[in-house]
């Protein structure tokens, strides 16, 4: 059975074209600004919203056949848009084991998948995947080894996973999101082009932090730590692109 929090149809920007993307509860990291708190336990999760009143569960347990039905009632659109369906989460590869039947029956009909990871699993994982699905969304967070450590992940995990999935050949768009007062100064960002330069990454996309997620905290009854961070501004983000186009081909979210 799959732990799910959502399944948001029609979704963009996660991969191209029209997608699907299936939220996997469950994270083994713990990032300040995460904004998808409903998805860091296993656990249900029930969100009240004390504007509105409304109330919102996240969690449910499906099985593979149940997921790809639905999965597949969008199938025209993916074929119409080169979109697919995108595995988030939380932590997806937390997972893995129970995707392998959904990915797998994804391929045999010509759908396309990602995974979104942080990467902070075994790659024994990743080699379950890998021969079913079209790629990983990785996420790179810092290339200072006690940053890693302070949000619960590890440098040299991250590292050699990406080491690994670029020598097995498998395609991985790597991620930075771009965090005030942890990636953005101009001492990190040159550390993590230089570490991504020495594995051999050529493309990396760049996600400026947001705070859409504060809501959610408070619907949880959680003092988000990140509810009074400023966001980057315009022109921050631009000089921060303009250093990572040094050494990569760039993309970044707006
Ligand atoms: S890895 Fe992603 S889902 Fe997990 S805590 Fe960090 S931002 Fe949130």
């Amino acid at each position: 059975m799959l732990n799910l929090s959502n399944v948001q149809h029609f979704s963009v920007g996660d991969g191209d074209g029209i997608r699907t993307t299936v939220f996997l509860k469950g994270c083994n990291l713990r990032c300040p600004w995460c904004h998808n708190p409903e998805n860091l336990c296993k656990e249900p999760t029930v969100l009240h919203y004390r504007s509105t009143g409304k109330t919102e569960l996240f969690g449910r347990r499906v099985s593979a056949e149940e997921l790809l039905t639905e999965l597949l009632e969008d199938r025209d659109f993916y074929e119409e848009s080169g979109g697919g369906v995108t595995f988030s989460g939380g932590e997806a590869m937390l997972q893995a084991n129970a995707l392998v039947p959904v990915v797998k029956a994804l391929k045999d009909g010509n759908v396309s998948t990602l995974i979104d990871t942080a990467g902070c699993v075994p790659y024994a994982l990743f080699e379950l995947l890998n021969p079913y699905v079209s790629g990983y969304l990785f996420d790179f967070k810092t290339a200072d080894a006690e940053k890693y450590k302070s949000i619960g992940g590890d440098l040299d995990l991250v590292t050699a996973n990406i080491c690994r999935l670029l020598s097995d050949d498998v395609a991985v768009l790597i991620r930075i999101p771009l965090i005030p007062d942890f990636n953005c100064d101009s001492g990190s960002v040159q550390a993590i082009c230089l570490h991504l330069q020495r594995l051999g990454v050529k493309r990396v996309e760049l996600i400026p932090f947001h705070r859409l997620g504060s809501a959610k905290y408070e619907a949880m009854g959680l003092e988000y730590a990140y509810k009074n961070k400023e966001p980057l501004k315009a022109d921050e983000i631009e000089k921060t692109e303009a250093v990572y186009r040094n050494y990569f081909a760039v993309k970044t979210e707006r």
